[in-house]
């Protein structure tokens, strides 16, 4: 059923985005929400009769605090290859028919043959560019993260609606076959739910807690500079933004890492837009790098949003999937010293300063066939080189 809420305060324009795509998030009894034109109303879809007036006291509250929240802000542009490009459309579809691709689940993508030596070829530039500009060392983290870091790092109170636990059944012998009987066929079936252990332990959503960690209580030396490299499966849950390769619960993200003090790592993420950008071009990707903020979920919110963008301490990668909409591949931050802190990681006298550079690899890969299509003969030579499968 619909329901038409009227705003005591309209929406401005420039927030209808960003609600409509937190919106999810609000009550999984409400299917869709729109915002018309003039920002007075708000348009719900709700599952539920007897739930619409919840619903609604939720959205309503919701809807005031963003409004709250907003400020204009103007984006800044730091770097742009705006170049013409002919489209794919349909290119998801396209992956698919090709088995490029494979629906493995709600968030969750496989790919094969060409489509997964496009994977590679994005890794191996990522690598590369790890290596040579910056000589960073190689790790390999594991997918889980104890639910204690990311308490530390205020994951949990920003982030709330990301988050995926990990979980196991209780230890015990009646639970574990009370458990058991109840699935002997068919799909999984809880027979009651305490019999979950609470968690301890959550599917790690970013590879550099993982970086920050391994220095936990290092004291560097003034000039000392870390430089990490890594990749992993990482896991945000998205609601029903979730769609395509463009925004998986499943994603594999890339990181380059840098530890040591305030100026040496704020030069060497400016070292890294140049090389990125450098790298854009020179494959001919439509692209832009523009200031951008974290999706915070937080009472607080607003406040982090604008010194997120005031102090230029996020650039995303705004890579065109069609003429007029971009999907963000990858992200250069500095998050001055606050892992510093919470980590307990000196440089010189000071606690020490981060930034980390990180690179969507599957929304690499997706960006690049929407504009390059699906003929690897038209692909700059360096892709080509990587193309292995001929199915
Ligand atoms: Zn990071």
């Amino acid at each position: 059923m619909q329901v038409k809420l009227s705003l005591t305060k309209a929406v401005p324009a420039g927030l209808i985005e960003e609600l409509t795509k937190k919106s999810v998030y609000c009550s999984p009894h409400l299917k869709a929400l729109s915002i018309t034109g003039d920002g007075s109303t708000a348009v719900l879809t709700v599952d539920r009769e007897d739930q619409a007036a919840a619903v609604s006291d939720k959205v309503s509250r919701f809807i005031a605090t963003m409004i709250k929240g907003y400020r204009k802000f103007d984006r800044k542009v730091v770097f742009e290859n705006d170049i013409p490009v002919t489209y794919t459309e349909n290119a998801w579809e396209e992956m698919l028919r090709r088995n490029w691709a494979y629906d493995s689940g709600f968030g969750q993508v496989a790919l094969a043959g060409i489509g997964f030596d496009l994977f590679r070829y994005f890794e191996d530039v990522f690598v590369r560019i790890a290596d040579e500009s910056f000589r960073a060392r190689h790790y390999r983290f594991p997918t889980l993260i104890p639910a204690e870091v990311l308490g530390r790092c205020n994951y949990f109170s920003s982030f709330p609606h990301a988050i995926t636990f990990a979980t196991h059944l209780h230890g015990d012998y009646d639970v574990l076959e009370q458990f058991s009987e109840a699935n002997k066929q068919g799909p999984l079936n809880f027979p009651r739910l305490d019999a979950l252990e609470q968690p301890q332990y959550c599917l790690t959503p970013v590879v550099c807690y993982h970086c920050y960690r391994t220095l936990e209580g290092h004291n560097l030396t003034a000039d000392e500079m870390r430089v990490f490299s890594a990749v992993g499966s990482c896991f945000r849950y998205e609601s029903y933004n979730t769609t395509t390769l463009e925004r998986l619960w499943d994603f594999t993200l890339r990181e380059i890492v840098f530890v040591g003090n305030r100026e040496a790592v704020k030069d060497q993420r400016q070292v890294c837009i140049d090389v990125v950008a450098e790298w854009l071009k020179r494959i001919g990707l439509r692209v832009r790098f523009e200031t951008a903020s974290d999706p915070f979920f937080t009472s607080d919110f607003s406040e982090r949003t604008y010194f997120q963008l005031i102090a230029d301490l996020k650039y995303e990668m705004r890579v065109n999937v069609s003429p007029d909409r971009t999907i963000a591949a990858g992200s250069f931050n500095l998050h001055n010293d606050f892992f510093g802190k919470t980590f307990n990681i000196r440089s010189g006298d000071g606690s020490a300063f981060s930034s980390c550079i990180g690179f969507g690899v599957e929304r690499f890969v997706y960006a690049f066939v929407c504009q390059k299509g699906f003929d690897p003969a038209n692909w700059p030579e360096e892709v080509r080189r990587f193309v292995k499968d001929r199915a």
